[in-house]
């Protein structure tokens, strides 16, 4: 666990999530401000700072979270087309340093995003 990192929070339970799936590897909760219908975030519960920090022992919970997030956009019902972002570094919009990937659907996406 990370100090002042709001995600290692959730993780240890001293900050409430809408969590939607755990297991010993990763966690996967609602956005608290959510962009689409369904906003929700899947983060490896090992603190890693952001896709620049990935290293080759970080490839195997790295491929979890993909599939994990693939797989719940269908029990989710967002099968048909939803987006899956990870944004590195303050200027593409990471405000959170600990790895998640967004998962959105229920609406049109547009390309390129903003
Ligand atoms: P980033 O901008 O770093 O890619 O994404 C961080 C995301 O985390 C944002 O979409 C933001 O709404 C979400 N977020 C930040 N703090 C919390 C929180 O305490 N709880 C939840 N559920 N989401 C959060
Ligand atoms: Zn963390």
């Amino acid at each position: 666990m990370e100090n002042d990192c709001i995600f290692c929070k959730i993780i240890a339970g001293d900050i409430p999530a809408d969590i939607i799936y755990q297991d010993d590897d990763l966690l996967a909760f609602n956005d608290i401000n959510p962009q689409a219908p369904k906003h929700f975030l899947v983060i490896p519960r090992q603190h890693i700072k952001g896709p620049v920090a990935i290293g080759a022992a970080e490839e195997v919970i790295m491929g979890k979270i993909l599939r994990k997030g693939a797989e719940l956009a269908r029990d989710q019902g967002i099968e048909e087309g939803f987006r899956l972002v990870i944004n590195n570094g303050e200027s593409a919009g990471q405000t959170v340093f600990h790895i998640h990937l967004h998962v959105l659907g229920g609406r049109v996406m547009h390309w390129p995003p903003g």
